[in-house]
């Protein structure tokens, strides 16, 4: 099954996809997948971020590929770090390159949704609080992360989150192919078996760190391939299984004009 958040008539609404037609569920976001209030055709739809979460918990260096290319040691637990939920936006939504940063970077990544509030769960419970799986991209100023020695500025500007294009329920997630194209060229390609923490290890883990939400989204690391992005170009994160997340980057308003 396919979920999707989208905007009908002004306002944000969450449904189910069936090709062409979305059913718009009723009640509060994805507590019941069952009742269905109105039916949509997609081409009268705006697309959103198929989640809403309190909050983004991401990984760095889970893919041991990654951490060679940056030359750093295979961490023994996982490393954590939080996205603020204002960095999220949809597909197809531009992301906005900040005026205090020189290398604005793409991360391919999958995203995982968690279902029901959970806290202390075992590796072998996870599968049952997952909603599903997304294309995500972890959007990172590199030169400042770099600057900063901890990375709160660097990976939380607004749309330093693209996440879409929808939420694949049905799916296993244990060896998928993970692939970035930068205007169309193929720069990052894996699959989730690389993985030094896996999906079930990597939640039961942050569950023991804090509370997950409904809606909560983690996000699980980039493999080798990441790179700078430019004004103008396409940026595209696609998982075997899930889809494909577009994006486009644009210059914030006025920043270049003073080069
Ligand atoms: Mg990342």
């Amino acid at each position: 099954m396919r979920l999707v958040r989208f905007q009908v008539q002004g306002r944000p609404a969450f449904g189910i996809l069936n090709n062409d037609e979305v059913g718009e569920l009723d009640g509060e976001g994805y507590v019941s997948l069952t009742s269905l209030r109105a039916t949509h055709r997609t081409a009268d739809l705006n697309f959103l971020a198929p989640c809403v979460p309190t909050k983004i918990v991401a990984v760095g260096l889970n893919y041991r590929d990654h951490a060679r290319e940056l030359g750093m040691a295979v961490p023994e637990d996982p490393i954590l770090f939080l996205k603020p939920p204002t960095s999220l936006i949809g597909p197809d939504a531009a992301i906005i390159w900040p005026s205090m940063s020189q290398q604005v970077d793409y991360e391919g990544e999958l995203g995982i949704v968690i279902r029901d509030r959970v806290r202390g769960i075992a590796p072998n419970e996870v599968r049952d609080h997952i909603l599903g799986y997304t294309c995500a991209n972890d959007v990172t100023a590199r030169d400042l992360q770099k600057k900063d020695g901890q990375w709160t500025r660097a990976k939380g500007f607004d749309t330093f989150c693209p996440v879409g294009p929808w939420i694949e329920t049905d799916l296993d997630p244990a060896d998928l192919l993970v692939e970035s194209y930068l205007n169309g060229e193929r720069r990052q390609s894996s699959r989730t078996s690389q993985l030094i923490f896996g999906i079930e290890r990597l939640v039961s883990f942050i569950s023991h760190v804090m509370t997950l939400q409904p809606g909560d989204l983690i996000i699980t690391g980039t493999p080798a391939g990441i790179g700078p992005m430019r004004p103008g170009d396409e940026i595209e994160v696609r998982i075997e299984g899930i889809g494909s997340l577009k994006n486009r980057v644009s210059a914030e308003f006025g920043v270049r004009s003073a080069e």
